[in-house]
């Protein structure tokens, strides 16, 4: 109880300004408005590819991750926002990737049950890294799974899908890495030669690369640290241990991108941060964005499901850093309009408020954006500040609910944009026919 009320002594002391987690941001307007312009593309390009959207809890069990992720990768390591739910005790995380809490979801609710399923979802995932440019604490992806499909098709439409977003949003500078991990017995084979190669360099691993040199060698090849590039490239690749079939489906796949004219190049080191790949991976990267140049990463996992509990199915997908892909956006892209209402409301009187405000709620009714003047508490403050405010949002018009034109059931409108200033005036009864021209013309 007592630490819930406020110190007696709280109302005399000035309160410290608290400020927001660090690595976690806020978006703000203007900015947002890039955030609800992407976001539409998204939902737009998604059900044009038939794929339907997920919505998954932020917070899972700890358990699904470690399982899901495996043990030895940075982000189970080093990376999770883990704790103990004080109630009960439960090991929980903050999700620091969405693909394991899909597959948990449909394997809890049986999706797969009628058929295999295309799915989206879009949201904040949380890492413990250090902050830096394009490297949060809570970013946000988007991400698309297709599960219950083992064909290389569908690797190829989630690979165009994401291709056709970015063509969607006007970047062109993306380009896309492609490798197949095959099979785990393939893996097996690649893993004992890998091993011996990196034994053989041993003075040359940094400590985590030794550390993971038995338990997770294929990770060292997705390591950060530059010391260990020449051992890195010089490893043996995968792509020579794997058999027919692996074979066969990395080059349909490639098929299907070829006669799509989808550039890519082969990166035999290409392996990904989770445990969950087999057979394509892939990474859409940038060169504009510095070291952060990944922005956005999938493939194949087609042992997740059976891993966290259901009946054995394949399935792919990919995840998109949402903040990476905006700063993109920003540098490459054509500006964006700024969101401008269709009307300013100006408002000289207290008086006069209902009334206006009630023509301003038949405006927004049939669609026209109204901004309407608010006063300072102490009445609506000048015309000559309110005119001031109605250039700066940017609105076509100004609508004047002056007392003496509303007694007499009429309006003033106010051209903004043309310079001149044009005015005249408008019934009051007319005015949502008037708003219905007003949006017709834009
Ligand atoms: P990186 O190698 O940059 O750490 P990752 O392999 O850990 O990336 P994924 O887990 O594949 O990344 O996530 C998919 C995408 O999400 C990344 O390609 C990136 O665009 C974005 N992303 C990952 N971590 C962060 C982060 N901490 N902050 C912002 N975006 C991120
Ligand atoms: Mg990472």
């Amino acid at each position: 109880m007592s630490e819930n009320k406020p110190a007696a002594s709280s109302q005399l002391t000035k309160p410290t300004k608290l400020v927001g987690v660090k690595g976690m941001n806020d978006i703000l307007p203007p900015d947002s408005a890039r955030w609800e312009w992407f976001e539409d593309k998204v939902r737009q390009l998604m059900a044009r590819y038939a794929y339907r959207n997920i919505r998954t809890p932020i917070v899972e069990p700890t358990a699904l991750f470690v399982r899901g992720l495996g043990e030895v990768t940075d982000i189970v390591e080093k990376e999770m926002y883990s704790f103990d739910d004080r109630l009960n005790g439960e090991a929980l995380t903050l999700r620091p990737e969405c693909t394991a809490g899909v597959v948990r979801a449909v394997v809890e609710h049986n999706l797969l049950y009628e058929g295999g399923k295309r799915l989206y979802y879009m949201g904040p995932m949380f890492r413990h890294e250090r902050p830096q440019r394009g490297r949060y604490r809570q970013f946000h992806q988007v991400g698309a799974e297709v599960l219950g499909f083992g064909g290389p098709e569908v690797d190829a439409e989630l690979i165009l899908l994401a291709s056709a977003l970015f063509k969607e949003l006007g970047l062109t500078d993306i380009r896309l890495e492609l490798n197949s991990l095959g099979q785990p017995n393939e893996r097996l084979a690649h893993r004992a030669a890998l091993i011996a190669h990196l034994e053989q360099h041993l003075d040359l691993l940094d400590e985590e690369a030794k550390r993971r040199l038995h338990t997770n060698p294929l990770r060292i090849l997705d390591t950060k640290n530059p010391a260990l590039k020449e051992v890195v490239e010089s490893a043996p690749q995968l792509l020579d241990f794997l058999g027919e079939a692996s074979m066969a489906h990395f080059n349909a796949l490639r098929a299907m991108l070829d006669a799509n004219g989808l550039a890519y190049t082969i990166n035999p080191r290409l392996v990904r941060g989770m445990d969950y790949y087999n057979l394509t991976v892939f990474e859409f990267i940038t060169d504009s964005l510095g070291s952060q140049g990944t922005v956005c990463g999938g493939g194949r996992y087609d042992y997740l499901i059976e891993q966290v509990g259901g009946k054995s199915a394949p399935a792919v997908g990919w995840g998109l850093g949402i903040e990476r892909l905006l700063e993109l956006v920003k540098e490459q892209s054509e500006p964006m309009a700024a969101l401008a209402p269709d009307v300013y409301a100006i408002i000289p009187d207290v008086a006069s408020l209902p009334l206006a405000l009630q023509v301003i709620e038949t405006l927004r009714a049939v669609g026209v954006a109204v901004q309407m003047h608010a006063g300072s508490g102490e009445g609506m403050g000048s015309m000559k500040s309110q005119f001031k405010k109605a250039d700066a949002s940017g609105a076509t018009f100004g609508l004047i609910f002056g007392a003496d034109e509303m007694a007499s059931g009429q309006v003033t409108v106010k051209s903004l944009r043309d310079g001149v200033g044009a005015q005249r005036l408008q019934d009051l009864a007319l005015v949502a026919d008037w708003a219905h021209t007003l949006q017709s013309t834009h």
